[in-house]
């Protein structure tokens, strides 16, 4: 395997690592993000420890739940926004020489740089060599971890070597938490201060500081150590302080010396006021820094808990390496959005990982492409995304209550209490005049939160979970889609108005400035799912555990017999050749002329503003931004949509899957990452396995290359990351666990010789080696009983604790 020097002297393989030997002005946002470290309590941006928030840099660390809300005034309106706040940022550390100036990046001149982050141990580390105005050389190795062992530490280590010159040495050391939220150039304008500071103190070589929200009154402490090394050695130094509100710093003076390595290891311990258990974040961060040892203790102790996760979560692929690495880049950042750390904290996975703040730390649906990795993985932390929602019901409720209807509506974008977090008006940039923004019509989301609660228990068979919790969530959502289906005497079938699908460049009807479509196909079937599945759910319950949620929710006989009736009449918007409409009249929007746009544009994603320009509307074209109709597809196995359809009385085709595909594809302008995933995995599905390696690709690239012009740097995209992952397994793999037993239908793309993976289902550990012709099975489980698994339409019971062969030719 292809190894490469990282800093410090340590080979990092290529397909294990990130690395990118420049500086570029251009492409730091976005570098940043891609370089975060994180453990799923905290992710801090791969932001030089130099740097201080400007057009290029953008320090951020972000802390799992912890957001604030603000009002504006814009254009003569109030604005309420609930943001993901960007707390102290712990890794300000910088070095003068003699009575210069303090390096930054973009001082003196660059004669080496390179930053590679390792995703095994999740150390970045950076090299870079400068040459001042006076021409003096300077080496400058820096690495930093946030701690896997445990969430509530980071560590750093920063090394300063004179190469020609001698002199007197400071390297300056804070904690900063006197910054705002400025990572989103287009939310510059609303209110963007969210951290009062409270305290912050310097004793020597020790410092802490602590900061409050404005709003939501949470604490964030934070505590460092620093300790002081001459050519590995540690000595005693000069340390003065420096403090202003919200800041704390401390500078430490070296004698300098040509080839000796001056460093100061900074070790940092974070808690917040969310922290259960902690009554003050203050004294947890210093009686934990107090028991934390030095940056190399550190880093073993975080890179074992990574060699467990990477143990249970790595998928190896034979036979293309970029695929390799960028599904590895993927795990990784997926890990540190997301962790086993996460399990026993009240948030869901923000969209954008805690990595930036785009979309505000928001929660959206795109955990429905998310968790099945948790599902298999680290089941807890599954587990406690659903609390979160479970905690949120009585809100959903609220929120049903306040758009007239029984049961649970969960909100298009959550974040700490569960209301709606969607803006709905928005200020148009070019008129200056405000418009209804209706995403938050996209009620879908009550779909993928139950589809998520019934993929967890059907995955771990978590049935106390079901019992406590998921059920009655389960069960009240299916109440609010009741209520939303309206039945139609004269058509004699159930329809579902005002509602958007995964599409948002259709948000309502042309003609109309009232929100919403009817009968949205994604809808519908989904619909029509959680309503059948309500009686799975039910029959899973003990009898003991039913009559409990029934009696607490007061749902009746008459309401289950309702539903039940819904999921035989439906309606459906189905053509002759078995092409789902979209919705209610897209059929007959107008076509595009894509090859006219494409011969004109670079990027065509977002085809609602290009048309926006030539003062058309999205809403008059047949132009999706991404999967819509074809997202049951991509949910649900193609028997249950069959038996779904039918169920209905429609006529369910054979190829009903390739009709919608081809149809919509040539439809898709792919404006959000999720679309490509989707697609796919349908090409894959439709035999179309060129095809589907080329989208799987791109979706592979997408932040890697910032392939939508300039998003990555406010975040990665959590979605498509675990999501690409998650295809390696379903789709190339074929791996269905929707069955009683795992199935397992390898569909490899040519290039590749061989994938390697394991997961957890039913609480016994399956590992596999998937090649074109065989399949190497075994699984682990704790009565050593023997198992049956489904491999390429074949049933084997395979003993466990062994390796099995299984050709598949
Ligand atoms: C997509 C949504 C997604 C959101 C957050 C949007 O661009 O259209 O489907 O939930 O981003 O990732």
């Amino acid at each position: 395997m292809a190894s490469r020097p990282g800093s410090g002297g340590v080979a990092v393989e290529a397909e294990w690592s990130l690395s990118y030997p420049e500086y570029s002005v251009e492409r730091e946002g976005t570098q940043e993000a891609l370089f975060a470290v994180g453990n799923g309590y905290f992710g801090t941006r791969g932001a030089q420890e130099e740097a201080a928030a400007d057009d290029v840099n953008y320090p951020g660390t972000y802390i799992a739940g912890v957001y604030n809300r603000l009002t504006s005034r814009v254009a003569e309106r109030d604005v309420e926004n609930e943001d993901f706040v960007n707390c102290p940022n712990w890794l300000p550390i910088t070095f003068m020489i003699e009575d210069g100036e303090w390096f930054q990046p973009g001082r003196g001149e660059l004669l080496d740089f390179t930053r590679t982050l390792d995703f095994r141990t999740g150390l970045l580390s950076r090299t870079l060599v400068v040459r001042d105005d006076q021409g003096r050389k300077t080496r400058v190795e820096s690495r930093r971890l946030a701690g896997m062992a445990n969430p509530h530490i980071a560590a750093l280590r920063y090394s300063v070597t004179p190469l020609n010159y001698a002199g007197r040495i400071a390297i300056r050391s804070g904690l900063d938490g006197a910054l705002i939220n400025a990572g989103v150039a287009r939310y510059r304008q609303l209110e963007s201060r969210h951290l009062e500071p409270l305290t912050g103190e310097v004793e020597g070589l020790l410092s802490h500081l602590l900061v409050r929200t404005n709003q939501s009154g949470i604490e964030i402490a934070e505590a460092a150590r620093l300790t002081a090394f001459r050519d590995g050695r540690e000595v005693a130094v000069e340390v003065t302080a420096r403090q202003s509100p919200g800041t704390v710093y401390s500078t430490l003076e070296f004698d300098g010396e040509e080839g000796v390595a001056l460093s100061v290891e900074k070790v940092v311990t974070i808690f917040t006021s969310l922290d259960r258990e902690v009554k003050s974040p203050l004294a947890a961060s210093r009686s934990l820094l107090a028991e934390a040892g030095g940056f190399d203790d550190i880093l073993q102790s975080s890179a074992r808990a990574w060699a467990e996760i990477w143990e249970k979560i790595d998928i190896e692929i034979e036979g293309d390496r970029l695929s390799q690495k960028l599904i590895r880049l993927h795990l990784y950042h997926s890990m540190v959005a997301a962790s086993p750390h996460t399990a026993d904290l009240d948030v869901g996975i923000p969209a954008r990982g805690l990595h930036g703040e785009a979309y505000r730390g928001h929660i959206f649906w795109d955990e429905l492409f998310i968790l099945p990795l948790y599902n298999m993985q680290f089941p807890e932390t599954a587990r406690g995304t659903l609390l979160y929602r479970y905690r949120r019901l009585d809100q959903a409720r609220a929120y049903a209550r306040a758009h007239g209807f029984d049961g649970a509506m969960y909100p298009w974008q959550s974040g700490s209490d569960g209301r709606e977090e969607t803006q709905v008006v928005h200020l148009n940039p070019v008129s200056g005049e405000w418009g209804g923004d209706y995403s938050s019509l996209q009620r879908h989301i009550s779909l993928a939160i139950p589809f998520s609660t019934w993929e967890y228990y059907w995955t771990t068979k978590d049935i106390a979970f079901l019992e406590e919790y998921g059920a009655e969530m389960f069960l009240e959502i299916c109440r609010f889609w009741a209520g939303k289906s309206e039945y139609n005497e004269e058509t004699g079938r159930y329809e579902i108005r005002k509602v958007m699908g995964p599409d948002e460049f259709h948000e309502k009807y042309a003609d109309t400035d009232e929100g919403g479509l009817k009968d949205n196909s994604y809808t519908n079937i989904m619909v029509v799912w959680v309503l059948k599945k309500s009686f799975a759910v039910l029959a899973a319950l003990s009898s003991e555990a039913r009559r409990k949620v029934l009696g607490k929710i007061k749902l009746t006989d008459e309401e289950l017999a309702k539903w039940k009736q819904i999921t035989a009449r439906m309606n459906l918007c189905i053509s002759a050749e078995g092409v789902l409409e979209q919705f209610d009249g897209y059929f007959g929007l107008e076509e595009l002329d894509w090859d006219a746009y494409r011969a004109k544009h670079t990027r065509i994603g977002r085809m609602d503003r290009l048309l926006k320009a030539e003062g058309k509307s999205a809403d008059n074209y047949k132009v999706a931004k991404q999967a819509d109709a074809l997202m049951p597809f991509y949910v649900l196995p193609a028997h249950e949509i069959a038996e779904l359809v039918s169920g209905l009385g429609y006529p369910a085709r054979d190829d009903m899957l390739r009709t919608n595909f081809d149809y919509y594809l040539k439809r898709t302008s792919h404006g959000s990452t999720l679309s490509k995933l989707v697609h796919a995995h349908l090409a894959n599905l439709a035999g179309n396995r060129d095809l589907s390696l080329e989208l799987f690709m791109q979706a592979l690239r997408s932040d890697f290359e910032d392939s939508q012009g300039g998003t990555t740097r406010e975040g990665v995209h959590c979605g498509v990351m675990t999501g690409t992952a998650n295809l390696v397994l379903a789709s190339y793999a074929g791996l269905d666990l929707t069955r009683d037993c795992v199935t397992l239908t390898p569909r490899l793309p040519d290039a590749w010789r061989q994938v390697r993976f394991s997961i957890r289902f039913n609480g016994d550990r399956y590992s596999f080696v998937v090649a074109p012709d065989n399949v190497k099975v075994r699984i682990d489980r704790a009565d050593k009983t023997p198992v049956t698994v489904t491999v390429a339409g074949h049933q084997h019971t395979i003993p466990a604790g062994q390796w099995t062969d299984l050709d598949v030719s």
